[in-house]
């Protein structure tokens, strides 16, 4: 592996994050891609001459163990692993599904950060989470999901105080739309027909490659530059609620 520019994504076994991982290996980083499916990391890696390595962010074992694998000199992190799980009304949300989602984007983007942080900040490093615009204000049937995203850029932004004297920088990248292959569909448990209505009519959501790319170039920016958040959308939505949809 090499002695400079390794990064981890985490959730790199689909969507934004293997677009991810593709982007960072392009511009010559050697990428350690990270989720529980390692069949699909590990063919991920071999694509992009990286490192495939197991992890679950949500269980404390699992990431002392992966954190044991990732090379020393790592020096960017991106806390990509996420998602959302269920879109009911509070009064009827299965709070099950709300402390998965708070287990994932939240504690299990802070516990991996934790865990690399001391390196991160002997290497000058960088640590992307993404975000959402979900954490910018609340949807019906979004405040599970809203609610950790949120959170989870409360963890971002206190980090930027509080390391503003250490060599790190800290960005919230926060995507609006993105059509992934898995991203609603894990949202509705399998429900493709619920999933596809997502993106129904709306002429080009973003892909995965889009946010990628403003993930490669936020990691190309020089030391003294820190996008702090970065709102990236498609066009056809120019807010939450405001998409337009054709047919
Ligand atoms: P995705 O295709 O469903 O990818 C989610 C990734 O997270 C998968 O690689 C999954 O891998 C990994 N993951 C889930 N739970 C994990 C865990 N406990 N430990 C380790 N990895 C875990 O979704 P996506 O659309 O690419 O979304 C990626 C991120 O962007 C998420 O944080 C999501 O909230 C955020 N985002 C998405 C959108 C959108 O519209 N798609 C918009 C804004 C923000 P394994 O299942 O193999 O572990």
């Amino acid at each position: 592996m090499s002695a400079t520019r390794t990064a981890v994504v985490t959730g790199a076994s689909s969507g934004i994050g293997a677009a991810t991982a593709r982007a960072l290996a392009g511009d010559g980083w050697t990428v350690v891609c990270a989720a529980r499916r390692v069949d699909r990391i590990r063919e991920l890696a071999s694509e992009i001459d990286g490192v495939a390595a197991e992890l679950d962010v949500t269980d404390p074992t699992s990431v002392r163990a992966f954190v044991d694998d990732v090379p020393q000199e790592v020096s960017l992190l991106v806390n990509n692993a996420g998602g959302a799980f269920g879109q009911e009304p509070v009064a009827e949300a299965d709070l099950g599904q709300w402390e998965r989602m708070y287990a994932t984007n939240v504690i299990g983007a802070t516990r991996v950060t934790q865990a690399l942080l001391p390196r991160l900040i002997a290497n000058t490093g960088q640590i992307v989470f993404v975000t959402s615009t979900a954490a910018d204000g609340p949807y019906e049937g979004g405040a599970g999901y809203c609610g950790a995203k949120a959170a989870e850029r409360m963890v971002a932004g206190a980090m930027r105080l509080e390391l503003v004297d250490q060599p790190v920088r800290v960005h919230d990248v926060a995507p609006g739309m993105v059509r992934t292959e898995e991203f609603a569909l894990t949202r509705y448990d399998g429900d493709a027909e619920r999933a596809a209505k997502v993106y129904e009519g709306v002429a080009e959501p973003l892909v995965a490659e889009d946010v990628a790319e403003t993930i490669r170039w936020i990691a190309s920016l020089p030391r003294h530059v820190d996008i702090d958040r970065l709102t990236v959308r498609p066009r056809a939505q120019a807010a939450q609620h405001k998409v337009s949809r054709q047919g």
